[in-house]
């Protein structure tokens, strides 16, 4: 069974924020019905990346994605709600923009693979772990008022 308290770790990666599109993915994901528990603006260092990454450290492409995510600030966020975590990755699109959706994150604002703008947690256990290595400080806990609008 799904559950609304469900949260997934959305990141908007550095070709992301730098093409100004940080306030058009936090604002698909509120429309939808999600909550914003957690955000901000962050430069992090290699090492956490590749803690990030760490399942595809051994694919040809990893050093060149490292490159990329440290080209610039990314925009780290938290979302909670009804299967957030599938829910997110149908939002954002296929890996390979090209093979995305029109309506998609990536459908709509991406091209190419290396450039694909937006992270979403892949499994419920890996954004466990992800928010862990993201929001070590915590989340902040509220209510929010229009829930029985968007859940039964
Ligand atoms: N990636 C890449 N080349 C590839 C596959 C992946 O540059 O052939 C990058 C791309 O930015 C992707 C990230 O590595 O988003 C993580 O890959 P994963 O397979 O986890 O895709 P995702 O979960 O992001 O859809
Ligand atoms: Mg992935």
């Amino acid at each position: 069974m799904a559950s609304i308290r469900e949260r997934t770790y959305i990141m908007v990666k550095p070709d992301g924020v730098q093409r100004g599109l940080v306030g058009e993915i936090i604002s698909r994901f509120e429309k939808r019905g999600f909550k914003l528990i957690a955000a901000k603006l962050a430069s992090p260092p290699k090492e956490q990346l590749e803690k990030h990454y760490a399942d595809l450290s051994s694919k040809p492409f990893f050093p060149g994605l490292i490159k990329y995510m440290l080209s610039g600030p990314v925009f780290a966020l938290v979302f909670e709600g009804l299967d957030a975590v599938k829910t997110g990755r149908v939002m954002l699109g296929a890996t390979n923009p090209l093979q995305s959706a029109a309506g998609t994150i990536r459908g709509d604002y991406a091209l190419a693979v290396g450039r694909n703008i937006c992270h979403g947690s892949d499994t419920v256990e890996n954004a466990e772990k992800e928010i862990a290595l993201w929001f070590p400080e915590g989340i902040v806990q509220y209510s929010l008022l229009q829930e029985s609008m968007i859940f039964e």
